[in-house]
């Protein structure tokens, strides 16, 4: 017999049905005993008489043959979609069975030591709200691809195991086993390749990118993360902005959120600074934060190129591939460093900044110059991005993007206040993999056949 799902038996009253899933809640009532079953569509009810009882706890995941029938009136439980009817079981067999849980699974877990939420995540994630998270989650990735794929947008895969990127952060590296001594770096984010994908003619581009940062870790941050990475050929800032904004009111909307304001706001870098004392804010009034559902949307532009470091070196504030605003292309050439906007715009929701992105510099002589300001000598400068300098004399269209990071736009979304709830298996807070104990020590002998020794800190 077919299975059938714990949704589908509202539509089957009186006939027969094979149930397979996970015991949800087992309750005696002498002589006869309800189970709560669980599937990946939610709950139904099943009563077997004591008769054919097992030693079926939660968990346990079993088979059900039976009947449905209507509930009586009273018996109806209208917080369940399958509230109006119940199984009869004939016949209950045990697929597998299931030691007690270390916590409790018909929870929203909050109160759940982090640890051990990711020790057993495969747990962790059976209960309702995280089984929702990540399906919504896949939903908002579904309804992006659609809308991109509608806008002939094209999906591509770049490197993992690629060249380190001056985005601002450490490098993962990876010791290259066929080249003693050299080394692979994870990307922080695919930057260089989308704009060589451009270079290459696809003006349209998007990939679900994880991006991988060797940063100190901050309690809500992981060492990787999911960007929607994008870019596009032949457009100016307001075009890269518009694209996104449209796409996320499609995408949020037909997922049922509200979106505050609409277009977009937009203010200036000097603006916000002046009214919300940081670059990060939430338009949302008191009933609206109380109100799960309504995103505000804020755009910020016109941030300065770059800033002095604590050395009192200049460094870029967001991106050094970004253009500088069209006004500004005389001063960064002339060196007048400090007043020069970059074409950066940054996506704000709900007070995180969820996005950024920026118009690239498409010439040559900019990008090197901006690498001059940096402090790259000529020979750092061909060493890190001869490849780009070298594409760049064979016909670069205009082009920008964005990537919106989907971990914070769902944490955003789904009303968390970690984006560990939004990720299937995230870091603890010190790095450690969640169900796999990962850093780890490895053989000698993996060692020994990359030329790596461990030395005593
Ligand atoms: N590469 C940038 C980042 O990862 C985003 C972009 O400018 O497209 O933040």
């Amino acid at each position: 017999m077919q299975r059938t799902l714990a949704v589908e038996t509202s539509k089957k009253i009186g006939q027969p049905v094979l149930l397979q899933g996970w015991v949800n809640k087992r309750r005696d009532h002498g002589q006869i005993i309800f189970i709560d079953l669980r599937d990946r569509s939610g709950i139904v009810q099943v009563v077997c008489s004591k008769k054919i009882a097992g030693d079926w706890r939660s968990e346990y995941v079993i088979e059900v043959s039976g009947e449905v029938k209507k509930r009586s009136a009273q018996n109806i439980n209208p917080d369940i979609v399958t509230g109006q009817v119940e199984v009869a079981a004939q016949e209950i067999k045990v697929l597998a069975k299931a030691e007690t849980p270390p916590f409790e699974i018909n929870a929203d877990g909050r109160d759940v030591e982090e640890l051990v939420r990711l020790k057993y995540r495969y747990l962790d994630l059976r209960r309702t709200r995280m089984t929702r998270n990540l399906r919504l989650r896949s939903d908002f990735v579904n309804h992006c691809r659609q809308y991109l794929f509608q806008n002939e947008f094209v999906e591509i895969e770049t490197p993992l195991l690629t060249k380190s990127t001056p985005e601002g952060a450490r490098d993962f590296i990876v010791p290259a086993r066929l080249q003693p001594g050299k080394f692979y770096a994870l990307p922080q984010s695919p930057q260089q390749y989308k704009q060589l994908l451009m270079v290459a003619g696809f003006e349209r581009y998007f990939q679900i990118a994880r991006c991988l940062r060797d940063e100190d870790l901050r309690a809500d941050r992981g060492f990787e993360h999911t960007q929607l990475d994008m870019e596009m050929s032949f457009v100016q800032r307001q075009d890269v902005m518009a694209m996104a904004e449209a796409m996320f009111t499609t995408v949020f909307e037909a997922m049922g959120a509200t979106i505050k304001q609409k277009p977009f706001p937009v203010f200036t870098y000097k603006e916000v600074l002046a009214k919300f004392e940081a670059d990060k804010f939430d338009l949302r009034t008191k009933a609206e934060k109380e109100q799960s559902g309504v995103l505000a949307f804020a755009w910020v532009v016109d941030f300065p190129f770059f800033e002095k470091n604590k050395q009192g070196n200049w460094t870029f504030t967001h991106n050094p591939f970004s253009d500088p605003m069209p006004q500004h292309k005389e001063k960064l050439l002339n060196g007048e460093i400090s007043s020069i906007l970059t074409s950066q715009y940054d996506l704000v929701c709900n007070g995180y900044e969820v996005g950024g992105g920026s118009i690239r510099a498409n010439d040559a002589k900019i990008l090197s110059k901006v690498f001059e300001i940096l402090g790259y000598s000529k020979t750092v400068m061909q060493e890190q991005f001869g490849h780009m300098l070298e594409a760049f004399k064979y016909g670069v269209p205009p082009h920008g993007g964005i990537a919106p990071g989907i971990d914070r736009l769902m944490m955003v979304f789904l009303n968390e206040v970690s984006m560990k709830e939004v990720v299937a298996f995230p870091q603890t807070s010190s790095g450690q993999t969640a169900v796999m104990t990962a850093p780890s020590s490895v053989s000698q002998e993996q060692l020994k056949e990359l030329g790596i020794k461990i030395l005593k800190k």
